[in-house]
């Protein structure tokens, strides 16, 4: 099932969301339905938050950057209750999108090395290196945990310049190709 895209404004957004257990309900269901909610919208990371839920659940699907970056193959996972234990390197600048802010893309930067704990779908524990572009999806989709957007990740005169569009998104002023929801849609 397609759920809508909790557009910018849904104070969900804003949540710092919850740690989940085993017995959530309805957990695998949930994850079908982000997957297919990821692939209708042709993003490459969706958090639970995005779809109105607050908890620290996010999966990404890099595959269809694969021809721009070859490593991105196969990076196909999900992330529950992750945590980013370190990050490191000289911090590197990358043009990010999101679901939750269509007609958006601003120049972010971030810490290219991590190191990261999570659980996968079957709770089963990782600890993994990521780098590069896996990285920069995998810090994009965690900081949607923390209530965090890319408009707070550039800087105020930028986020002057793209406020209108940002009002714009709140009142669902956009065009945009999946469902979604917004925070005043008349
Ligand atoms: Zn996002």
């Amino acid at each position: 099932m397609i759920l809508p895209v909790y557009g910018y404004g849904n104070v969900v957004l804003r949540e710092v969301a919850k740690e989940i257990s085993q017995d959530y309900p309805g957990l695998k269901d949930f994850i079908a339905n982000m997957f297919e909610t990821m692939y209708d919208a042709e993003g490459v990371g969706l958090a639970a938050p995005q779809v109105g839920k607050s908890i620290r659940l996010f999966m990404i699907d890099a595959e269809p950057m694969e021809e721009d970056h070859p490593e991105l193959k196969g990076f196909k996972k999900v992330f529950i209750n992750a945590h980013i234990v370190n990050e490191e390197g000289e911090s590197w600048v990358y043009n990010e999108g999101c679901l939750s802010l269509p007609g958006i893309r601003e120049d972010v930067s971030r810490k290219p090395i991590i190191t990261v704990k999570y659980l996968d779908e079957n709770f089963v524990p990782h600890e993994e290196v990521f780098d590069g572009i896996k990285a920069r999806i995998f810090q994009h989709e965690y900081d949607h945990l923390d209530g965090v957007l890319i408009p707070d990740r550039i800087s105020q005169i930028r986020r002057a310049l793209i406020k209108k569009k940002l009002n714009n998104i709140i009142c669902g002023v956009v065009k945009v190709s999946y469902k979604m929801k917004f925070a005043k849609k008349k």
